[in-house]
């Protein structure tokens, strides 16, 4: 028998909301499920591996690949440039693995309207304050940064109606099952 090919799954929530932790979460509970490492122009944070959290790369190693029609979708969040590449996702969907995608609302929009069969999933907080505790939490950026990405949180928060599910972290294991079930029943549909 011929194996199902692969759900595509989109990830988007304000920086700070905890995607990074639920798609562990998720990776760990699911072993279907396959997270597709994106390429970025930003300097990796002290702890990240190049090929695990991102492909780290130039900017002309990146424009390179665009011009090359390589990303599936690709975007500028903050002055630095961040796309998945096509290649890879394919090769996990056709191999019957579900794709997590983590991505931001631009890069969403693009995704939606070459697989509108792709499942979206927008990450919220709590509320505002908590995100901003998180944030702080995290001081992986400076303080002109953090300012920077929490000015974008507020526009990406307007994208959320875009989205096919809307899932509150209020708590990683609750958030983790919901995205779960949301993951099995697009499946269970899946023709
Ligand atoms: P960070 O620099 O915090 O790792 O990521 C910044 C933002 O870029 C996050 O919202 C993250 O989801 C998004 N992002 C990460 N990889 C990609 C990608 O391949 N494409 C797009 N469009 N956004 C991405």
């Amino acid at each position: 028998m011929t194996k199902k090919r692969g759900l595509l799954i989109v990830i988007s929530g304000p920086s700070g909301v905890g995607k990074d932790t639920l798609i562990q979460r998720l990776l760990e509970f699911n072993p279907n499920l396959r997270y597709s490492v994106s390429c970025t122009t930003r300097a990796p944070r002290p702890g990240e591996v190049d090929g695990v959290n991102y492909t780290f790369l130039s900017r002309e190693q990146f424009e390179k690949l665009i011009e090359e029609r390589a990303f599936l979708e690709y975007a500028t969040y903050d002055g630095n440039l961040y796309g998945t590449l096509t290649e890879r996702v394919e090769s996990a969907r056709n191999a019957g693995h579900d794709v997590v995608l983590k991505i931001e609302v631009q890069g969403a929009e693009q995704v939606r309207a070459k697989a509108p069969d792709g499942v979206f999933i927008f990450v919220v907080p709590p509320s505002t304050r908590e995100l901003q505790r998180r944030q702080e939490l995290r001081n992986s950026e400076s303080s002109r940064d953090m300012a920077s990405r929490r000015k974008i949180a507020e526009v990406e928060m307007t994208y959320a109606s875009r989205y096919d599910h809307v899932v509150v972290n209020d708590d990683l294991e609750r958030a983790a099952a919901e995205v779960l079930a949301i993951i099995n029943e697009a499946r269970a549909r899946q023709t």
